[in-house]
């Protein structure tokens, strides 16, 4: 038998590759429009006729080539951005692979013209289906121009399968919007058939949303601000009002790349929970910066998908940063209550620890004697001996920064203490603010407080136990036991501890800090049912579901006497939360009445 594997020449090889990198024009206007902004140009125009099927060309005022560098850019895997392996784990350019030329000279005729700042004279090359036609020196200003025509000329199938101009061009501004919204620092113009669709100059954030969406988007942004160590968080969502029925507008950048994250779109539309009607999509620009080395860009050819080390947290992040956001809109105004920006991160997003939980063996532990041997800082001005155990022991809040008194004295009337508080009809609580009156409904907001503190322990911290003297053993059936499994390691975190799982059988051998020994059976019981009830669409949302159940089912009833100091504690910690405003479940956790609406009452 013959040898019959031969190498592909290649022109055919990279006729295949292209078929990976470009779609259609828009990944061509992708792909130049990339180059550019890694030049370091500072104006990039683009140029299309008939949808890009006869021509796209890109021209950018960037550091272009020197002859040999343009002659060697329409080699497969010829690259400037990388030099080594381990370059691909700290990437800063939108290119790295070095195919995009290549590829789109397989399959069009291209014309670039390029010089470096210092040269006299720039190159002209000219290439057909990987051919170069001719290459020599030409007169041109500094930077680079690349005209690609006839895209697919010789594979006449893909030709046909592009879609109506009306589509391909939807298609390229999109693309368009995209870099355009990624990179505002540089100015961009886009020429259709010669007439003019963008000229966008230099400008901040705010001004280019405002330029691609129209001057009403301008009183609808809602900004967005947050670092943590994690990662930066910038940009706009639109206030809840002013949701779309489609998906349109919404822009996830991660490191000034346009990326597509269903998760962390769910985190998104999660924090606008309740705030939106059904079919209705939130708007949003959101900015992540995180280290290059935690992402991996690498997955998909179009790379607009990437990979995060670490989504869980981010999307904790993304939609605690947004809640409070929009809290802030929503309820900051009401409450001449301003925070003050250490007030924003209660969350250390650190790295989650996955190990066991610490444990704290009280060896006194007596679930049958209220006692009040626990006690907690409070960070306000006195602190506060607990009687109230089931509400503050073992919540560590020593290293939340607050400014005592910015809270205290702008949001309540009197002087470095909260005015005064009373408990009516063992429901809610009332006190007098700068503007009226408060109303705090004691279940809720003991709910809210609980909430975000067990959020907290599950994404963030090491959550207390307390150990017990007798393990408990629970009987469940089978799929109780499997679905116990799945959340073995949250529960862990929240400062469960577990013997042995077996076919019909738990043993609990620690628990929170926060709940009493008798309590165990049913809250495991009620947060397996609300699991059960609830579709978690990802794995966080099941995390939310567990700290929404606990809060739920550990939260003072209304019906409870609560004495002077657990009524202030309780008000105190509401407005530490994130999003005091409302109850996980979306009631609203207090209303205030103004002095006007009560003056009204009196002056008719
Ligand atoms: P990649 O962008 O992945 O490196 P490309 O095929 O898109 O691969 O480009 C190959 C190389 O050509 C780039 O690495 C860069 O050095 C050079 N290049 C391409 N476009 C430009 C441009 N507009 N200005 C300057 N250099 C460019
Ligand atoms: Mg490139």
């Amino acid at each position: 038998m013959p040898d019959i594997i031969q190498l592909l020449p290649d022109h055919v090889a990279n006729q295949i590759a292209a078929g990976e990198v470009v779609q259609r024009p828009a990944s061509v206007v992708k792909e130049l429009m990339e180059n550019a902004i890694d030049a370091k140009a500072t104006s990039i125009k683009l140029i299309i006729k008939e949808a890009g099927k006869t021509l796209i060309q890109v021209i950018d005022n960037g550091i272009g080539m020197s002859h040999t560098d343009a002659r060697l850019s329409f080699e497969r895997h010829a690259t400037s951005k990388i030099k080594k392996a381990e370059d691909l784990f700290n990437i800063h350019t939108k290119g790295f692979r070095g195919e995009a030329l290549a590829s789109i000279a397989a399959i069009a005729h291209v014309d670039l013209k390029t010089k470096q700042e210092n040269q006299e004279l720039g190159t002209h090359i000219k290439i057909k289906g990987s051919t170069v036609v001719s290459q020599e020196n030409a007169s041109a200003s500094k930077g680079t121009s690349v005209a690609v025509k006839n895209l697919f000329y010789n594979i006449p199938a893909r030709r046909n399968f592009l879609k109506s101009n009306s589509v391909e061009t939807r298609h390229i501004i999109n693309e368009f919007q995209r870099l355009a919204l990624a990179h505002a620092n540089i100015a961009f113009s886009f020429f259709h058939n010669d007439n003019e669709i963008y000229n966008l100059i230099s400008s901040n954030l705010r001004q280019r949303i405002v330029a691609i969406l129209g001057k009403k988007t301008n009183e609808r942004l809602v900004p967005i601000n947050e670092i943590t160590e994690l990662v930066e968080i910038q940009g706009y969502v639109t206030k809840p009002e002013f949701a779309k029925k489609k998906r349109g507008e919404q822009f996830f950048f991660v490191n000034n790349r346009f990326i597509k994250n269903a998760y962390l779109n769910h985190a998104v539309t999660n924090a606008f929970e309740n705030l939106l009607a059904n079919g209705y999509y939130p708007t949003y620009f959101l900015y992540l910066n995180v280290p290059p080395k935690s992402i991996d860009i690498n997955i998909h050819p179009t790379k607009t998908e990437i990979k995060f080390d670490d989504e869980k947290s981010l999307y904790a992040i993304i939609r605690a940063t947004i809640k409070h956001s929009l809290g802030q809109y929503n309820v900051g105004p009401i409450l001449d209550f301003e925070r003050k920006a250490s007030f924003d991160t209660p969350y250390e997003f650190k790295n989650k620890k996955t190990s066991s939980p610490l444990i704290q063996v009280d060896t006194n532990f007596n679930p049958f004697k209220s006692d009040d041997q626990k006690s907690i800082k409070f960070p306000f001005k006195r602190e506060i001996q607990s009687q109230w155990e089931s509400l503050y022991t073992g919540i560590d809040i020593q290293n939340i920064e607050v400014d005592s008194e910015t809270v205290n004295t702008s949001l309540f009337s009197e002087e470095n203490s909260i005015a005064k508080t009373y408990q009516i009809h063992k429901k809610f609580i009332v006190s007098s603010i700068k503007s009226g009156i408060v109303y705090i409904h004691q279940h809720f907001a003991h709910q809210r407080i609980l909430y975000e503190e067990y959020l907290e322990n599950i994404t963030v911290k090491e959550a207390m136990s307390q150990q017990l003297l007798f393990p408990l053993e629970i009987s469940f059936n089978k799929s109780d036991i499997g679905l116990i499994k799945e959340i073995k390691e949250d529960l862990e975190s929240i400062g469960f501890l577990f013997g042995k799982i077996s076919a019909d059988a738990i043993v609990v051998t620690g628990m929170p800090v926060t709940i009493s020994e008798s309590q165990i059976t049913i809250i495991i019981e009620q947060l397996l049912e609300d699991i059960k009830n609830d579709i978690p669409e990802s794995s966080f949302s099941q995390l939310d579901i567990m700290a929404k159940s606990l809060a739920k089912n550990l939260a003072i009833k209304t019906g409870k006497k609560l004495d002077l100091k657990e009524q202030e504690e309780l008000v105190n910690k509401l407005f530490l939360c994130k999003e005091p405003g409302f109850s996980p479940y979306g009631k609203k956790t207090f209303i205030t009445i103004n002095l006007d609406e009560i003056d009204k009452y009196f002056n008719n």
